[in-house]
């Protein structure tokens, strides 16, 4: 039986598996804390965006910080996607996995001098541009390395992703993007501008949406200003869409992205603009639910008031829960058959924000495995060295088959660069 919103990962007789191999086994065999994805999960979510895309022009750019790790990125490089980076790490980590800069989107508002530079020299698609300020900069740097920067204006449409706050992007009150009033006069002088060339529109109005409709008022709002550029003699080649897709971590019900897409595709077609090119920037529904945490039960601690199960992953390992007050499923990898209790499970760091779920009714002992689930996007790319924790290992399933795809982090790597003072 497959879980809700996880076609790879699957609930046996013997517990979870992911793919073709035990979750149990990969925590024997790796340790914890342990990420475990599925390479198909991977495939399989970047096909139906492309499904629905196929036929026209597009590019579907995986937005990399949800998980750059390198063999992710090399997965959806060899899965024919572009990638949207947010910063000069970002990029050349992206070029360490084979991708061509040529399917490079650079978005975030705040590219340094530096970071322009560099990403004109490898040669990207295309800088998303969220001020009139980056707008300047991007000119002189360009037109002092004898360039033209391909650039698309980050519109802001200001339509209520209906989302968490943090993850809203395409509000007013944020600081991502352009004013939907600016735009036309921030293109006016960007087609004035001699180190740029204007190739495109965006907007990205924020994470884990879990309806079509505010891409739909986006998309409106977006169309009615190619139109306009239209009468006003610039002609956009390409319409970016950013990403934003939610999953289900419990009970959502999102559109899947094949449906998503193909809503939008008949609404730009309705309008006239089916012939430009269709970008999308999708992180999290591209990898979230082909992840998992493995987290290994270290005491069990009955209270009066709270049940603590203390695990040996923490907020370090998975910043979601203690950062977004995130509900992230937690299964035991196998079933026991003893009575349930409630617990909060919760990891050793010395914070109180410091837990993976609360209220969880468990059937757990000591040394039992937990998976904490849909942990493939935001997980290890947010996860840090706080309390002095190594980071954990990284593994790749494929069929029945599993790569190592990073090593445990050693104490010794975490204060390498350290200097005690002299004297
Ligand atoms: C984070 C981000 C995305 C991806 O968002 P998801 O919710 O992970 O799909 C896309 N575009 C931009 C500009 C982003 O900042």
């Amino acid at each position: 039986m497959t879980l809700p919103g996880h076609p790879f990962l699957t609930a046996r007789d013997d517990g979870l598996w992911l793919e073709g191999l035990p979750l149990l086994e990969l925590a024997r065999r790796f340790g914890t804390p342990l990420y475990a994805y599925s390479r198909n999960a991977m495939r399989a979510a970047a096909a139906s965006y492309q499904r629905a895309l196929a036929g026209r022009p597009h590019l579907l750019c995986y937005a990399m910080k949800a998980n750059s790790s390198l063999a992710v990125l090399q997965t959806f490089a060899e899965a024919g996607c572009g990638f949207d980076i947010v910063s000069g790490g970002e990029l050349q980590r992206v070029l360490a996995a084979g991708a061509p800069a040529s399917r490079i989107v650079f978005s975030g508002v705040g590219k340094t001098h530096d970071e322009m530079r560099q990403a004109l020299d490898a040669g990207v698609r295309c800088f998303n541009v969220e001020s009139e300020p980056e707008l300047a900069a991007l000119s002189e740097v360009a037109s002092s390395l004898g360039r033209r920067a391909p650039m698309s204006l980050r519109v802001n449409p200001d339509v209520d992703a209906g989302t968490h706050p943090y993850i809203s992007t395409g509000l007013k009150a944020n600081k991502f993007g352009v004013a939907h009033e600016r735009a036309l006069s921030v293109y006016r002088q960007a087609r004035e501008l001699p180190g740029i060339e204007v190739v495109g529109i965006d907007c990205h109005i924020g994470s884990q949406i879990t309806s079509a409709s505010p891409y739909l008022d986006a998309l409106d709002r977006l169309l009615d200003l190619v139109d306009a550029l239209a009468a006003d003699g610039i002609d956009l080649r390409h319409i970016d869409l950013g990403g934003g897709l939610g999953i289900t971590y419990t009970d959502e019900e999102p559109p899947s992205a094949e449906d998503l897409v193909r809503q939008m595709l008949a609404r730009i077609d309705e309008r006239g603009h089916g012939h430009r090119e269709i970008l999308l920037e999708p992180g999290r529904s591209l990898v979230g639910n082909a992840g998992v945490l493995l987290a290994s039960v270290l005491y069990l601690k009955p209270g009066e008031e709270k049940n603590f199960c203390i695990v040996d992953a923490a907020m370090n390992d998975l910043v979601r829960p203690a950062m977004y007050q995130a509900w992230m499923r937690i299964e035991p990898c196998v079933r026991r058959t003893t009575q349930a209790r409630t617990w909060d499970v919760v990891g050793p760091v010395c914070e109180s924000g410091d837990w993976l779920g609360h209220d969880r009714k468990l059937a757990v002992e000591p040394g039992d495995v937990l998976a904490v689930l849909s942990a493939g996007a935001y997980g290890m790319t947010m996860a840090s060295n706080y309390n002095t924790r190594p980071r954990a290992a990284e593994v790749m399933v494929d069929g029945d088959a599993v790569h190592l795809i990073r090593e445990r982090e050693s104490v010794a790597q975490l204060f390498a660069g350290e200097k005690l003072i002299a004297g």
